[in-house]
């Protein structure tokens, strides 16, 4: 039943905020989930919900290799996993920008590698990526990393678009404005003027207020079934760029 029956879509980092409604999300739609996170505590309570849960970090090319053969062919995969860190250029330490690298794009090479040949051989599959507003899309103060990072992901995501175009992979990229998630909640922590952060980050969406993970999850779940659409960025943004 639902959209994506009879489908299997694998997420990483959905143990919290928008990889986690992007895994109840997919469940909803009939899909069949694995829900992968680094933290399994975080997963604990997706396997009540019916959600097969793999603990995943998609740094390490053996753990993504381990859990995808495990897991066996997937329809539907998410690249949800993403870091972002404060700074502008001049402020970023090289480990920072390593770090950044590693977990928001070569993360995504790790898992479309090993999905890829499993979708080829079953003539289709869907690569869904994690990217932001803050990339080729928008230039945002004091986001270096992050920006140049998540820049990349369309770029790897166009990519992968024309490559297997012809072989019924689609590959697309989110890219959000400023989502209500337990990171978020950190960084308007870390300030020290919580509310004063909160009003900051609220200020630039025109909406007037900030997305919800559900809302980003409900696109995750289109572009798993927008069988006419590859290779695009799609902004969900409260109106920030519009
Ligand atoms: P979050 O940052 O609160 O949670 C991130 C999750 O990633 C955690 O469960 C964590 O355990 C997991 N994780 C960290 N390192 C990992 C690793 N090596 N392997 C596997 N999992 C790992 O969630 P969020 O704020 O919803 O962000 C999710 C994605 O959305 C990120 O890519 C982020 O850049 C992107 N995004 C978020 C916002 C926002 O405002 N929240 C806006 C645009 C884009």
């Amino acid at each position: 039943s639902g959209d994506l029956g009879g489908k299997t879509a694998l997420v990483t980092a959905a143990g919290q905020g928008i990889g986690r409604a992007s895994a109840l999300a997919y469940k909803a739609a009939g899909a069949s989930v694995i829900a992968t996170d680094i933290n399994a505590e975080a997963l604990e309570t997706l396997a009540s919900e019916g959600i097969a849960t793999h603990v995943l970090d998609v740094r390490s090319d053996q753990s993504v290799r381990d859990v995808i053969a495990a897991v066996g062919p997937v329809d539907i995969l998410f690249n949800c996993a993403g870091v972002v860190h404060a700074g502008t250029v001049l402020d970023v330490k090289d480990e920072e920008l390593d770090f950044a690298w590693d977990l928001n794009v070569r993360s995504m090479v790790r898992t479309a590698r090993a999905v890829l040949p499993g979708m080829l051989a079953r003539g289709g599959g869907a690569i869904v990526n994690m990217a932001s507003v803050a990339s080729s899309v928008k230039g945002v103060p004091n986001r270096f990393a992050y920006t140049v990072t998540k820049a990349a992901v369309i770029g790897l995501t166009k990519s992968i678009a024309a490559d297997y175009v012809a072989q019924g992979i689609r590959c697309n990229a989110i890219c959000p404005g400023t989502v209500e998630s337990p990171s978020l909640q950190e960084r308007m922590r870390a300030g020290g003027d919580y509310d004063a952060a909160r009003a900051a980050f609220i200020a630039r969406q025109p909406m007037g207020r900030l997305g919800t993970p559900e809302e980003i999850a409900a696109l995750a779940v289109h572009l798993a079934g927008a069988t006419y659409t590859t290779g695009q960025a799609y902004v969900i943004d409260g109106g920030w760029t519009g």
